[in-house]
């Protein structure tokens, strides 16, 4: 493998483990914070907590900084589709 792909697959499975971290961690409301208090965001590939003071608002990253990388270069992993197995009538 080049060290392109070995960068790539490190990277996947980093995301892997970071997903796996943060899957069923509880997260918090903003809506029940108190006035001035930092703002909560998830990164919307793996789910890391992020936060920003109140009034970063309107700039918020959809992404954490390992998750961009992977957005950038393409190589986010697509979410699979769980399909029902349907019953036989
Ligand atoms: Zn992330």
């Amino acid at each position: 493998m080049n060290s392109r792909k070995i960068e790539r697959s490190r990277a996947i499975a980093a995301f892997h483990k970071r997903c796996q971290g943060n899957k069923g961690k509880p997260r918090v409301d903003n809506v029940l914070l108190r006035a001035g208090a930092p703002m909560y965001y998830y990164c919307q590939g793996c789910g890391v907590e992020m936060s920003l003071p109140e009034d970063h608002r309107c700039n918020v990253p959809t992404h954490c900084h390992e998750c961009k990388i992977l957005v950038a270069n393409g190589w986010m992993p697509t979410k699979r589709k769980v399909r029902r197995k349907e019953a036989k009538a």
